[in-house]
């Protein structure tokens, strides 16, 4: 595997890492997903071979039994896993550890990591009706003695009909709100008054399943609490903000993905006597795809980097989310310009590509979610 660009900024460790998993997302995962996203089908034997890799306990710490990867060192291999299919990487790595290690107690994360290293899947459950307003949500979560009943439901919750713990959030005081009225919790799969509904018909990231959740008197002991009562929604914000530069990567991977199919056909095809790329509206716009491409990649380790150094900074994540988002959107845009009618049709990669890549604008917030808080953290 030849080295790249920015490898002076990685470790020998990383870059070994990451050429194991461009090996496996190139020679297997791109090639199978591609005829799995059709169907919306995830590739379970797949998913089994990344397993064993180990992949899915990237963000699991070692004294848990998983791999305890840094932020940075995730974010290579989650780029790298979905330049093969990034529906895949988000099947794959999940919501990962992130919930507990921010708020989790020993015994739950004891709890998660070894269903996790069993193989389990851990989803996260925010959104519902009220979508990016997700402080106003509806679920409710009532106090019987040391139980809660919940009630109420969930929308477009990634893994969500294979996952076997969902973090959730319900309102326990609706007086409160956003500000002590919120509580998350640890939602085990085979609850009752827990029922999962079919998985969406979506337009990319089609290798892994988005659902609704419902929750009908649905009973939770007080030890499946995440954190305290009452703070839920500073809990999912520190989810998000953790998550974020490494949702961002996966954007990173699908323009990288773009960029290299577009680069390949650029010098293959000759039109008016020479290769597209020698005429200057498509080199250029080839070197336009590159500059924002590395742009969003060092924005996501830089964003990475700060997490791992102790330093919370939304500014730096929601930018890195915003930008790889829209990145991904304008070069895989760009390359089915590039590829012209190829560009179009079905036979070519890239218009999967791009179908994948708007994914990156809209979750995890939207990209005006992004900037609101980022004007908020340059104005407030
Ligand atoms: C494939 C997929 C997977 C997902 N996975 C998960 C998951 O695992 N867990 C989870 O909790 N959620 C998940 N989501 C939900 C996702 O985070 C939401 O769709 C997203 O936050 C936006 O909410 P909404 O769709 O209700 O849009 P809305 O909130 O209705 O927004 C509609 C439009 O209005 C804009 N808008 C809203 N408010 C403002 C404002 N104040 N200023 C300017 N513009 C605004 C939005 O940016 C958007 O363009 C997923 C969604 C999809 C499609």
């Amino acid at each position: 595997m030849s080295m790249r660009d920015y490898d002076f900024m990685l470790t020998e460790d990383q870059i070994d890492l990451r050429n194991l998993v461009a090996d496996f997302a190139q020679n297997q995962v791109k090639p199978i997903c591609r005829e799995a996203e059709k169907t919306a089908t995830v590739p379970e034997d797949l998913v089994k071979t990344a397993y064993e890799m180990g992949l899915h306990l990237v963000t699991v710490p070692e004294e848990y039994g998983g791999l305890g990867l840094d932020c940075i060192s995730y974010a290579v291999v989650r780029e790298e896993l979905a330049r093969g299919d990034s529906g895949f990487a988000s099947r794959v790595f999940g919501f990962g550890f992130e919930p507990l290690k921010l708020a989790g107690t020993e015994e739950q994360k004891k709890w998660a990591a070894d269903l996790m290293v069993q193989g389990g899947v851990l989803a996260f459950g925010l959104t519902e009706s009220t979508g990016s307003d997700a402080g106003s949500m509806k679920t409710t979560a009532r106090k019987v003695g040391d139980d809660y009943v919940i009630n109420g439901g969930k929308t477009f919750i990634t893994n969500g009909d294979c996952a076997d713990i969902i973090t959730i959030f319900a309102v326990t005081d609706k007086e409160k709100g956003t500000k002590g009225g919120i509580t998350a919790f640890l939602l085990p799969k085979d609850t009752p008054g827990f029922t999962v509904g079919e998985h969406e018909d979506k337009m990319g990231i089609r290798c892994v399943h988005t659902n609704s959740l419902f929750f009908d008197e649905m009973v939770l002991n007080k030890k499946y609490m995440l954190g305290e009562e009452g703070q839920g929604y500073k809990i999912a914000m520190q989810i998000l903000d953790n998550s974020r530069p490494c949702t961002a990567a996966s954007a990173v991977g699908v323009a990288q993905a773009a960029l290299d199919e577009a680069v390949a056909y650029a010098k293959d095809r000759v039109v008016f006597g020479k290769a597209i790329w020698k005429h200057e509206g498509i080199g250029f716009l080839l070197a336009d795809m590159e500059m924002r491409t590395q742009a969003a990649r060092q924005m996501v380790w830089g964003a990475c980097k700060c997490a791992d150094a102790g330093i919370v900074n939304k500014k730096l994540v929601c930018s890195a989310k915003c930008y790889a988002g829209d990145t991904a959107m304008y070069v895989t845009q760009n390359a089915v310009q590039v590829l012209g009618g190829n560009g179009y049709s079905r036979e070519y990669p890239v218009e999967k590509l791009m179908r994948d890549a708007k994914i990156y604008q809209i979750f995890e917030g939207t990209n005006q979610i992004q900037r609101m808080i980022i004007s908020g953290q340059l104005c407030h």
